[in-house]
């Protein structure tokens, strides 16, 4: 697609954090979210695939560098530096869920960069990942944290969504004074609201309609001065929602397994066996041998680990287990499906992925398939119950900060009982369908189905008509 590069274009990319596709719809389709119904109008409107883990923090990675946010280094919510490299880190661990969120646009590679570093100047409001934003990170501030604090810590999640409208009404002054070229709100509510009411419920609704109205209003800021038609509006999502009913608690059974254990929040367990993160609440990395700082892949793992494996396996909360192989290799177990690798070989035009069956079909995909390039290993898996299952564990596994097994929770289950101090009927972080999909609207013609949020990068600087030379993982819907 060619662009008239005499005028400036800008874009507006808005995150609507845990909003299922299907719901989103439901609101357009009524008429209680006009202003996104239009950008529809104008474009089209798709669900495309988030990353796995599907959780906020690493699933902002793809649409803000176009990456598997484990390919730069965020493999989780929660994660263990195995290599021990990280200055400020209890019990060599991360946790996005706290004060750690400070370091997140840190931990990320430095040389990959983000789209708020490519198109400049740049504002960012909420988000996760807001690294090289010019003009400030809206919502991030030691103010707005204190601000949120009390909210946050109370559940009050009115008092929340009430601080994250003072946010966005500061984020479009500031948008107003920039004029952006590239700028991202994220607003959080919807997952809030979602995690105690149901992804379904009213309260979501009324935060779909917080959205609306900031889209509504930065296309009101730029019509007054002068600069709405080189504004486009770009909506999409981290992660989706899905009912829990019941919560396991991992760590209790590995306790009881006679492993010593070191998870959030207990950190100062010494010598452990295993480290557990679950992040999500939906998944879990699980760390063999964490006191060495190398990662020794499954083969010599095997013997002590297996039957304990087996045991996990057997389990209703857990869904599939994903054993490390080695770098490129991904053993997919599930109880009643059997066992089947994925394999990725990485050549001059990208990678390249094979399913090979090898005592059952675990991801239900119908047997092996061989040599698949990103866009059909997307296809093949989009619509079954795990949507691009093979991309996503690949690149999961293949990072030196993953766990040497990655676990995805069963429909309807959470793998973190205790100690999670907020009470939830809906999560997310599986590798299931209604977790992973999430919504995109683009209000300009697109070129072909876009397949994942890591699309987003790419084609938003095709919008910008800005080249660059780093290797996406995702590709431009543009062209
Ligand atoms: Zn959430």
């Amino acid at each position: 697609m060619r662009h008239d590069t005499t005028v400036t274009r800008r874009l507006l990319l808005v995150v609507a954090d845990g909003v299922r596709p299907d719901v989103l719809t439901e609101e357009m389709d009524a008429g209680r979210a006009p202003a996104l119904a239009a950008l529809r109008q104008r474009g089209s409107a798709h669900a495309i695939s988030s990353s796995f883990p599907s959780v906020t923090g690493p699933a902002y990675v793809p649409f803000l560098m176009g990456q598997h946010p484990a390919r730069v280094g965020l493999p989780g919510l929660r994660w263990f530096d195995r290599s021990n490299t990280l200055r400020w880190a209890p019990g060599q661990s991360r946790s996005y869920a706290g004060i750690d969120i400070w370091h997140v646009d840190s931990d990320v590679s430095p040389d990959v960069p983000t789209l708020l570093e490519y198109a400049q100047p740049s504002v960012a409001a909420m988000s996760m990942i807001g690294r090289g934003a010019t003009h400030g990170r809206i919502g991030r501030g030691v103010g707005w944290m204190l601000r949120a604090a009390p909210a946050h810590f109370r559940g009050d999640l009115l008092g929340w969504r009430n601080v994250e409208q003072q946010a966005t009404a500061a984020f479009l002054d500031r948008f107003r004074q920039v004029k952006p070229r590239a700028s991202v709100l994220a607003i959080l509510s919807a997952d809030k609201f979602a995690h105690k009411y149901g992804a379904h419920s009213s309260p979501v609704r009324d935060a779909i309609a917080d959205v609306d109205a900031a889209v509504r209003r930065a296309q009101e800021i730029a019509a007054r001065d002068g600069w709405l038609d080189t504004l486009h509006i770009w909506i999409t999502g981290d992660h989706g929602h899905a009912p829990v009913h019941e919560h396991d608690d991992l760590h209790g059974w590995l306790e009881q397994e006679g492993v010593r254990v070191r998870a959030h929040p207990n950190l100062r367990v010494k010598n452990p066996d295993v480290v557990l993160m679950v992040g999500g609440n939906a998944m879990a990395h699980l760390y063999m041998a964490p006191g060495e700082r190398q990662r020794r892949w499954w083969g010599s793992h095997a013997r002590r680990w297996d039957g304990l494996l087996d045991r996990l396996l057997a389990r209703p909360a857990i869904d599939l287990i994903a054993v490390n192989s080695c770098e490129r290799t991904v053993q997919v177990r599930h109880q009643a499906r059997g066992v089947a690798e994925v394999r990725r070989v990485d050549g001059p035009k990208g990678a390249r992925w094979s399913y090979v069956c090898l005592d059952g079909d675990p991801l239900a995909l119908g047997g092996t398939l061989r040599d698949l390039d990103a866009c059909t290993a997307w296809d093949v898996t989009a619509a079954t119950a795990y949507p691009d299952s093979l991309v996503q564990l690949s690149w999961l596994g293949a990072s030196s900060r993953s766990g040497d097994v990655v676990l995805s929770a069963a429909e309807g289950w959470d793998l973190r009982a205790r100690f999670e101090p907020v009470s939830h009927v809906s999560t997310h972080g599986a590798l299931l369908r209604d977790q992973m999909m999430v919504p995109l609207i683009v209000d300009t013609p697109i070129a072909r189905a876009p397949q994942r949020t890591s699309d987003i990068v790419p084609s938003a600087l095709d919008l910008l008509a800005i080249s660059a030379d780093t290797h996406f993982n995702g590709r431009s819907f543009l062209r």
